[in-house]
């Protein structure tokens, strides 16, 4: 039994968040500390500690991730320019909160994946 993060809370509305999109698969919101213009994290409403941990149960839920990434760029004006879309996996991949989340970046130029 993994533990909730508080991405969990930010599902279920516990605290304020702007909330940019939900539906019952995925919510949106934005990065509490944005590394760029746009800064969004699209993640699962069910808790998934890791990609380690994803299954073939949850591939309508990670289509969804990307369908709503692709709907929320045009909304925030930055698909023609571009974007980036990443998951960190534990260490070696930098992640901090584990409950899957696909980072949506962009709004400005982002140089080298590894810069
Ligand atoms: P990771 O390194 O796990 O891929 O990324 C976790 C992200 O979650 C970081 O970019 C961090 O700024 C963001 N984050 C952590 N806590 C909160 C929070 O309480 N609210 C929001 N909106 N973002 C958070």
């Amino acid at each position: 039994m993994s533990e909730e993060t508080i991405f969990s809370k930010i599902i279920r509305q516990e605290i304020p968040t702007e909330l940019l999109y939900q539906d019952d698969r995925v919510t949106a919101f934005r990065d509490i500390t944005p590394r760029a213009p746009t800064h969004i994290l699209i993640v699962p409403n069910i808790l998934i500690p890791t990609i380690n941990d994803v299954e073939t149960e949850h591939e309508v839920t990670l289509g969804r991730m990307v369908v709503v990434a692709s709907k929320l760029a045009a909304q925030e004006g930055i698909s023609e320019d571009g974007y980036r879309l990443i998951f960190n996996c534990n260490q070696h991949g930098g992640q901090e909160v584990f409950h899957i989340h696909m980072h949506l970046l962009g709004g400005k130029p982002l140089g080298p994946m590894l810069a």
